[in-house]
């Protein structure tokens, strides 16, 4: 502590990585001293129910964050949208010339208490480690000290209300140490992250100004898996799709009909593979268009600590598709995803009929250079120019009787991708940072496999923007008996405090 207020004394900035040693000794003295409150802090937090549905709690809960805002210096107020209020907060730092708009949000996943292993979600319980190696109970408010292994059980504790209070911790300890942050601060809360964002990319027109920022950090999500520190320079988008192919008006006796009348599951199938090759890359033409990686790119790809036989072993499959060489590379690319099938019967329930109709549900998983509406073009052509005749809703007699291949063909909205360059500088500040504090360089992730709500919005103010994820990777995100190892809890305010002094 002496010495890092002697070396701030002298003038010196925290970007040398003995400074960054002395930091991350000041902030882990000041998180050793202050874990009852922190976690007590978190605890009221996610007592509070933040179901996005739940109106009344969910305000409860944004008054709640927006006073814990207020004690550590920010003007902070509610935003109103046609839903949830967004919690806003600002903190000017004296000299600093860039500006970080910070996003969390403080909803969580419904809940259904008869699947938890505790009465009730929203009374948080502390655990001597995880359930699922049976730890068993401590008594949460008894504890004045907790140890690295030892998680709470609450529904929104790790996604997403913890980097929240984190974020909180780490400014106490500066503002404890007498270190200055060197970026003016803006946080933003979506209370509908859950219930995807809707409000989110309206509420630019109402307040945009007040978002204007050099860069966006999105503190959400675990850490890879390695338990690394992580960085993702962006998301994938999605696009769904349902393809419902016609036979005959009703199921038909396959004794009577069968060789006669069209199998529809059989011509759906050829369909689906004629869109692929025997690896599983995409053959519709112009599918993986404009996608390239620079050889920086493809060594930070190669970087990420995936342990790829491991990961096959124990998800159960012997040949992987060769999209991309690696996960991390076959993440790049857009995806074609059949996620369900579905024509007649089958099991005990299987008929001798050919059937009326076969339905496949499809994801597209997007990235960058593949947004929504031109990849539904090339798909959508491709079906066309394999012979079938498309239609948006159930087809007509006359339909019926012109044309042999009926194919109706529905879409979503979709979701685009965002992606943040690889050698953007601030994120070669905060890579820098993190790597400095901890000795050793994060996991660099250029994309997410999984698609954020908030990428519209990110699209919408065209900020370059980071994914900071520091929770557990098992922390059953969206699941029953959601949690929150304390030890990352305590390691991202290190982090944190890193990011903020970068
Ligand atoms: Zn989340």
């Amino acid at each position: 502590m002496k010495s890092l207020a002697g070396l701030l004394a002298a003038g010196l900035t925290l970007a040398a990585p003995a400074l960054a040693q002395d930091l991350r000794t000041a902030v882990e003295a000041h998180v050793d001293g202050a874990q009852r409150a922190l976690v007590s802090e978190l605890v009221e937090a996610v007592s509070i129910p933040s179901v996005a549905a739940d109106a009344a709690n969910i305000r409860r809960k944004a008054e709640f964050l927006r006073a814990s805002l207020e004690r550590r210096g920010f003007a902070a107020e509610l935003l109103e949208t046609d839903g949830n209020p967004l919690v806003f907060g600002e903190r000017p730092a004296a000299g600093a010339d860039r500006t970080l708009l910070i996003y969390f949000h403080y909803d969580g996943q419904p809940v259904d208490p008869s699947r938890w292993q505790q009465e009730d979600p929203f009374e948080p319980v502390l655990r001597e480690g995880s359930l699922a190696d049976g730890a068993g109970l401590l008594d949460l408010h008894a504890s004045e000290v907790f140890r690295p292994d030892d998680r709470i059980y609450a529904r929104s504790v790790a996604d997403d209300t913890a980097p929240i209070i984190a974020l909180l911790g780490a400014l106490d300890a500066l503002d404890a140490a007498g270190v200055t942050v060197t970026s003016n601060l803006k946080v933003i809360l979506d209370g509908e992250e859950e219930a995807g964002s809707p409000n989110l990319v309206p509420a630019i027109a109402r307040y945009g100004s007040r978002f204007a920022a050099d860069a966006m950090l999105i503190l959400d999500g675990p850490l890879h898996q390695s338990g690394r520190p992580t960085v993702s320079f962006g998301a994938r988008g999605i696009l769904t799709l349902e393809l419902v192919v016609y036979g005959p008006r009703v199921p038909l006796h396959s004794g009577h009909y069968g060789n006669w009348a069209p199998n529809p599951a059989v011509r759906l199938a050829q369909l689906i593979a004629s869109m692929k090759d025997e690896g599983g890359r995409v053959v519709i033409p112009g599918f993986y268009d404009g996608i390239d990686f620079t050889a920086e790119e493809r060594r930070a790809l190669a970087a990420v600590p995936d342990d790829l036989p491991a990961m096959m072993d124990a998800l159960g499959f012997a040949e992987a598709d060769r999209v991309g060489g690696s996960l991390q590379e076959a993440i790049q690319f857009p995806s074609l995803n059949v996620r369900g099938l579905s024509s007649a019967w089958v099991g005990g329930d299987a008929r001798t009929i050919v059937p009326a109709t076969a339905t496949a549900a499809i994801d597209v998983r997007l990235v960058a250079e593949t947004p929504a509406d031109a990849m539904f073009a090339k798909v959508r052509d491709f079906i066309a120019s394999e012979g079938w005749f498309l239609l948006d809703r159930d087809p007509t007699d006359a339909e019926r009787r012109e044309h042999p291949r009926l194919l109706r063909l529905t879409r979503s909205a979709g979701t685009n991708a965002f992606r943040t360059p690889l050698d953007h500088p601030v994120a070669a500040r905060l890579i820098g940072s993190l790597t400095e504090i901890w000795g050793e360089e994060p996991v660099r992730k250029r994309t997410s496999g999984g698609t954020v709500p908030i990428a519209p919005f990110v699209e919408a103010l065209g900020v370059p923007a980071l994914m900071v994820p520091t929770v557990n990777h098992d922390n059953n995100q969206h699941s029953p008996n959601e949690n929150l190892r304390l030890g990352h809890f305590f390691r991202s305010i290190v982090s944190f405090a890193a990011i903020l002094t970068m």
